[in-house]
């Protein structure tokens, strides 16, 4: 009896002493899996972070959503799913766009696609023009180009008119050659066609479905 009372704790030690490894070992799975369920979470909350910088154009938002509207009205329509637009200094504005002169740029790329304004002339200059309120929407819908539709710029003059033939003239248009053209350069900038198109979705209108025709009318008169 003695010999197995003796016996008896080192047969359970090494019991034991598997026990307190197992232990160990599940001690530190569960460290692991702390570890790594955090890291997904941190994960998740970034990624939501990301998300809502995506699409942020506060105090731009009706250029956006006339640029929308307008792109839907041309049949091309568009989603804004990532957009970033923000004032910034004239020297960053300047420094992206490697052009003295620039009041705004579009950045792509890797990014979201990002339109900086130049604050200063926004607030200041802007205003003081005549057909501000065009020359804004120009100047935005111009980056807007670059920036959602992959536009390059485009030189030369209207079929048969000697203004810019676009948007995305390299150089300003007039606030009031903008603003009496605006139909016209809406349906460039979607269509990459000038009024041409216009006259023939007027025929097709006509001879078809009144829908288009319609919508047409309507569009001529808002402004
Ligand atoms: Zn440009």
């Amino acid at each position: 009896m003695i010999g197995f009372f003796n016996y008896t704790p080192d047969l359970f030690w090494p019991i034991k002493d598997l026990m307190r490894v197992m232990w160990l070992l599940l001690s530190i799975g569960w460290v692991i899996f702390g570890l790594g369920a955090f890291s997904l979470l941190g994960g998740c909350s970034k990624s939501k972070e990301e998300k809502a910088r995506v699409l942020n154009y506060v105090g731009f938002e009706s250029y956006v959503d006339t640029f929308v509207d307008s792109s839907k009205k041309n049949h091309r329509p568009l989603e804004v799913s990532e957009l970033v637009i923000r004032f910034g200094t004239a020297e960053e504005v300047k420094e992206k766009s490697k052009v003295s002169a620039a009041l705004a740029i579009c950045t792509t790329g890797s990014e979201v696609p990002t339109i900086v304004v130049d604050q200063q002339w926004w607030e200041n200059k802007l205003p003081s023009l005549t057909e501000s309120k065009s020359v804004a929407e120009e100047i935005l819908f111009h980056e807007l180009g670059h920036c959602l539709l992959n536009r390059k710029h485009l030189d030369g003059t209207a079929p048969g008119k000697e203004i810019p033939g676009s948007i995305m003239y390299p150089k300003y248009i007039p606030g009031k050659i903008y603003a009496e053209n605006k139909q016209e350069y809406y349906r460039e900038l979607f269509t990459g066609v000038w009024a041409v198109l216009r006259l023939f979705e007027e025929n097709l209108a006509l001879s078809k479905a009144p829908i288009s025709y319609q919508t047409e009318t309507e569009e001529s008169t808002v402004d």
